[in-house]
């Protein structure tokens, strides 16, 4: 009879090899059954590859004599966290961007940010919001470095998106505020950190559960442009069912697979105005009858997210990917 075991992959190695992680800190490295391979029809010499198994993955394996493994299912997917791969150096032409998977089956992401080095700034934050909606994954907010604001400048961007509807948290590793609150939050649950590189995403997580041991980014080196302590994305086991998923600090990020007309609904605060437009396939631009730019002129709807979201669509328009 043989043993099949199930595991979560915590690391990929490469489009071959996989790093599991099962109960009790144990770690296991795997193949994968050559029957995903042709089913994705991936070649050697490509670049980027469709993603077969992702972090988060929970798939079924067995184990080999000498304590290696071989996967031989991957489970469903209850969601998974994407975004653009990056342009291929070089490329020329356009539609070559692909789906990367920053990990799968996520119960909360927290978009970590600071409000100073580096500034606050909210157009990226929404774009990050975009793309966890798109994936219909909960999503909060961390303001990190609270501590380099004694004014509380962060207060106005807390409230904003408070005001939305999303769970908001200040923090600084400098006096502590509220980093035993995020240990709270994530109990129990499969969790991705993401945000832009050098906003204390790593300094936050070292606070909550030392035993990571994250690379933490000098001031010199995290101001460097191209320099990144995390390269993709990984999966550690914490404790009962918690889990951290960390992933590479980027600079910007486009979300994937959007239509022009369906961005606004990953705007929550467009929805109640949605449905009043006068034309069904409103993009919220410059169409007659739309209730979503009245209700921006009402002060219904904050300005400043009606002009991040005029961003991403003229984004979008710009792309020919799907
Ligand atoms: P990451 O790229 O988001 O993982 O950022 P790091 O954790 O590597 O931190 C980048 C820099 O910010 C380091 O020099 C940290 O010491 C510093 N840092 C992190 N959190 C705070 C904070 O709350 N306040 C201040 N003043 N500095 C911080
Ligand atoms: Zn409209």
């Amino acid at each position: 009879m043989e043993w099949i075991i199930k595991g979560i992959i915590s690391r990929v190695e490469s489009k071959d090899y996989y790093v599991l992680s099962l109960p009790d800190h144990l770690e296991i490295r795997c193949s994968l059954k050559g029957k995903f391979k042709k089913s994705f029809n991936l070649k050697k010499d490509k670049l980027y590859h469709t993603d077969i198994a992702v972090v988060g993955d929970l798939v079924e394996f067995e184990l080999n004599a000498d304590e290696t493994g071989v996967i031989k299912e991957i489970l469903n997917r209850k969601n998974y966290l994407s975004r653009k791969a990056p342009r291929i150096r070089g490329a020329s032409y356009r539609g070559e961007r692909l789906e990367q998977i920053i990990a799968a089956n996520i119960d909360e992401v927290f978009i970590v940010t600071s409000i100073l080095e580096p500034a606050f700034n909210n157009k990226t934050v929404d774009r990050f919001l975009v793309a966890t909606e798109s994936s219909r994954i909960k999503s909060n907010l961390i303001i990190n470095k609270i501590d380099l604001d004694p004014n509380k400048t962060y207060s106005k961007w807390s409230s904003l998106y408070r005001s939305i509807g999303y769970y908001t948290l200040e923090t600084s590793i400098i006096t502590g505020h509220n980093v035993d609150t995020i240990k709270k939050l994530i109990r129990n649950k499969k969790v991705l950190f993401w945000g832009p590189s050098g906003v204390g995403k790593s300094s936050i997580l070292n606070e909550i559960y030392p035993e990571l041991n994250l690379k933490i980014a000098s001031i010199s080196t995290s101001t460097m442009k191209g320099k990144h302590t995390t390269v993709t994305s990984r999966l550690f086991f914490m404790e009962d069912e918690t889990y951290i998923i960390d992933t590479p600090g980027v600079r910007e990020i486009d979300p994937y697979g959007i239509k022009k007309e369906d961005l606004g609904h990953f705007f929550p605060e467009f929805n109640n105005f949605i449905n009043a437009c006068r034309f069904n396939t409103c993009t919220h631009n410059h169409e007659p009858g739309c209730a979503v730019l009245r209700a921006v002129q009402d002060s219904l709807i904050p300005e400043v997210r009606y002009e991040s979201y005029l961003r991403i669509l003229n984004t979008i328009e710009d792309d020919i990917n799907f």
